[in-house]
């Protein structure tokens, strides 16, 4: 598998015949239970719970995507650009038991698993080859779910993702224009209107986005502004219990529309790495704003090609704020 990067929408994308597509055996034990025994290349644990060895865990990925060994080799190809896979993949075991996730585990469980994520996330970013650190979680097989475990998977690449790229450069060019954060702007004026916030706890907000890419899509933002998750993940620890109990019950209000979603958390870049074009870590703490996107996976009639290139989601987000501020959810 190598990257190559489309030249006109400048985003790279992961290509290549690929012999090694297994699908696991549905029976075969689970190999991140804490009682399973499997040999894991274990890199990092949070051991913060009181009486057990460990609550969240960091091991390699058994097929990752991105091997930290060799060197990218970004190279042309006439007017194209292409680059070896170079980078990291981990799987973040999110809790020691098999049925405990982030909608049902304790808030320190999930505050540990959140320490673990900054602190993996901080590490990675100590390679200066490293642009990009991402924390993502697909859960449920209309999601692309890869294992029954509770677990999220974190990729540290030599790109940022084009997504986050697209966020780096509005932020920036709108703090050009108005000296102030697009993101602290979103949150006071969604908190003033009140149309969208499904809830807010201490320091964070949940809320459905004005323009949201699928029903039910919700974002975790933090109130007072912060351009990099993991300085707030290892810093402030009454935070991140706070943090935990949001996301607990956010998760557990989507739950009462869909079990499948797609989360992802976008932070900074590494600033580390030097910008040659784009400049964007000189303004990037006061541009830039941490924060967690969940993307439910809601069955909808199939749609043409043009909704492929125009997001199209048939529920607007003052309904799904109604239902989702509402749902039963247990505490
Ligand atoms: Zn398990
Ligand atoms: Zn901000
Ligand atoms: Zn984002």
């Amino acid at each position: 598998m190598e990257l190559r990067k489309d030249p006109i929408t400048r985003s790279w994308v992961m290509t290549g015949d690929d012999p090694s597509e297994t699908v696991p055996h549905p029976t075969a034990a689970c190999r991140f239970c804490s009682d399973s025994g499997a040999s894991l290349h274990t890199i990092a644990e949070s051991p913060n719970t009181p009486g057990v060895s460990w609550s969240a865990r960091a091991v390699v990925h058994p097929t990752p995507l991105y091997h930290i060994e060799g060197e990218p080799t970004r190279r042309g190809d006439g007017l194209y650009d292409r680059m070896h896979s170079v980078g990291a993949h981990e799987v973040l075991i999110e809790n020691r038991s098999h049925d405990r996730h982030l909608w049902n585990a304790s808030d320190g469980e999930i505050g540990s698993f959140l320490r673990l994520a900054a602190e993996r996330i901080l590490d990675l970013k100590r390679d200066p080859r490293i642009k990009y650190v991402s924390l993502f979680k697909d859960h449920g097989p209309s999601a692309g779910e890869e294992f029954a475990h509770p677990t999220s998977q974190i990729t540290a690449t030599m790109f940022v993702p084009r997504r986050v790229l697209y966020e780096l450069r509005a932020g920036r060019e709108y703090f050009v224009a108005k000296e102030r954060c697009v993101f602290c702007d979103i949150i006071q004026q969604e908190e003033r209107q009140a149309l969208r916030v499904i809830e807010t706890r201490a320091d964070y907000v949940a809320l459905c986005p004005y323009a949201p890419r699928v029903p039910y899509e919700t974002w975790i933002l933090c109130r007072t502004h912060e351009a990099a998750f993991e300085r707030t993940g290892l810093n402030r620890p009454g935070l991140r219990v706070n943090l935990g109990a949001l996301l607990r019950r956010t998760l557990q209000r989507i739950r009462t529309i869909t079990e499948d979603f797609h989360l992802v958390l976008h932070t900074s870049p590494n600033t580390l790495h030097p910008s040659k074009n784009l400049g964007y870590w000189k303004t990037i703490d006061d541009d830039y704003h941490w924060h967690i996107e969940i993307l439910p996976v809601v069955p909808s009639r199939a749609r043409s090609y043009t909704f492929k290139e125009v997001y199209y989601s048939p529920v607007s987000s003052e309904t799904a704020v109604k239902q989702l501020r509402d749902a039963k959810i247990d505490g």
